[in-house]
């Protein structure tokens, strides 16, 4: 990190209003943000390394989103959730959770906590093409593709960023704050000098479209198996988004099947619950590390998204998380511009980062511990595997504070 003031010897872009946030990283995190700073009347611009074109129309990329009842109100707030396709929402009724090969399941039926849905069902890409529409459409935003963050500097009256532009030209942004939004493995973060914890499960998580006869009726179910985990998410139609996790070491054999093959290996996991079973889109392959940074503010900066908390997917938190802090954030960052305060008030950030700490860390932990309790297939641990969710299901209270988490209710302000 360096102390001096901004270079005006490299290029930096200037044209549009002078930005009061920098974002590192448009994907759906930095997107959002800078669509509700526009909102509360910040100017901010997004440095993303990936052209535009590619944030426009970005590539499916296998992962389907579940959001939270909270995750759609903001998204409806910031003009976003108008903006995607209304029969690629698929709303989620049931979530099923079974152990081993016992046929009995622990149920969460959103009719308890008395909604309709637990939450909706929504393709990544589609919600990634959704932001950058929504941002596009913000005179206070600019986004600039083909531009990757490489420095970090700040001083008493700004943060910048050093990049390489389009043409590979060096360039030099600065603004009064800094927030990465560069996924979990963020080089701004480390560039800032925030470590983060990282717990890397040795599992890849394998994601594929499913289309099969029977009707999913809105139930998504998470199998844990001994030797890998299995979820089906429904999705609009006959159709399910598959998320099976796998040590790292079978992932390749997996992924070498042939379509038919997969759907039915996959098919025969699930007890054949859905019919005759075929892919019906590629196959994506994520390796699973959970992060979580030390630090989620400090002087003219701050961390969104999984740059903040990068999630394990089984609770389907992550993005949701991304959301809820890219609120507060921007509400924040609204009341000092109000009360004509610095918006790079390292006070006024560490409060914003000691709620959101208040919001994800006790899930975050709690997620990695039910991950490793049910990735366990050691005698002791499947005892504790049944009776946790034998548990769960004689204790109604319980069962209904699972429910608002799925749901996000318990995390709603
Ligand atoms: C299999 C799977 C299933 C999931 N399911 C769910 C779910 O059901 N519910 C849920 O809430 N979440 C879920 N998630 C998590 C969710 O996908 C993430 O939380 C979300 O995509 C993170 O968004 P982000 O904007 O923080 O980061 P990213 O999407 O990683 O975007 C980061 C952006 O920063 C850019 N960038 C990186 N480095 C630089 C640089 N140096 N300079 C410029 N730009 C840079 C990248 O190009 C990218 O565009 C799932 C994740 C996976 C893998």
């Amino acid at each position: 990190m360096t102390s001096a003031a901004p270079t005006p010897a490299l290029s930096s872009l200037t044209h549009g209003t002078p930005p009061g946030v920098l974002i590192v990283g448009a994907g759906p995190a930095g997107l959002a943000l800078s669509v509700a700073l526009a909102q509360a009347g910040i100017a901010s611009r997004v440095l993303e390394q990936a052209p535009l074109s590619t944030l426009e129309d970005p590539p499916e990329d296998g992962r389907d989103i579940a959001l939270t009842h909270r995750a759609r109100r903001i998204l409806e707030q910031l003009g976003i959730w108008q903006r995607l396709p209304a029969d690629e929402i698929a709303p989620l009724r049931q979530a099923k959770v079974s152990d081993g090969g016992s046929a009995w399941v622990l149920p969460f039926d959103a009719r308890d906590d008395g909604h309709e849905a637990l939450g909706w069902l929504v393709p990544n890409h589609r919600i990634r093409a959704a932001c950058h529409a929504a941002a596009r459409a913000e005179s206070l935003v600019t986004l600039q593709g083909d531009t990757r963050a490489t420095g970090f500097g700040r001083d008493g009256a700004n943060a910048w960023i050093d990049a390489t532009g389009p043409g590979a030209t060096a360039e030099r942004h600065a603004a009064p704050l800094v927030v990465a939004a560069d996924s979990r493995f963020s080089g701004v973060r480390r560039l800032a000098g925030i470590g983060a914890r990282m717990l890397d499960f040795g599992r890849t998580a394998i994601v594929c479209r499913m289309s099969h006869a029977a009707d999913h009726e809105g139930v998504a179910h998470e199998c844990f198996r001994y030797g890998n985990t299995l979820a089906m998410l429904p999705m609009a139609g006959h159709q399910s988004s598959a998320v099976l996790t796998v040590r790292s070491d079978d992932a390749p054999g997996w992924l070498a099947l042939s379509p038919a093959d997969f759907a039915h290996r996959l098919s025969e996991q699930f007890g054949h619950r859905l019919g005759a079973m075929e892919t019906a889109g590629e196959r994506h392959a994520y390796p699973l590390v959970a992060t979580y940074a030390h630090r989620f503010a400090d002087a003219r900066f701050a961390l969104v998204g999984d740059a903040a908390v990068g999630m394990h997917p089984v609770t389907a938190h992550g993005y949701n998380f991304g959301l809820y802090g890219v609120e507060r954030l921007a509400a924040a960052l609204q009341l000092a511009q109000e009360a004509g305060r610095d918006l790079g008030d390292a006070a006024a950030l560490q409060r914003w980062a000691d709620e959101h700490r208040r919001t994800t860390l006790p899930i975050y932990l709690g997620t990695n511990a039910i991950v490793r309790l049910f990735t366990d297939d050691r005698a002791p641990a499947r005892l504790a595997r049944t009776a946790v969710l034998r548990v769960a299901s004689r204790l109604p209270p319980l069962k209904t504070a699972i429910t608002r988490q799925l749901t996000g209710r318990a995390a709603a302000a």
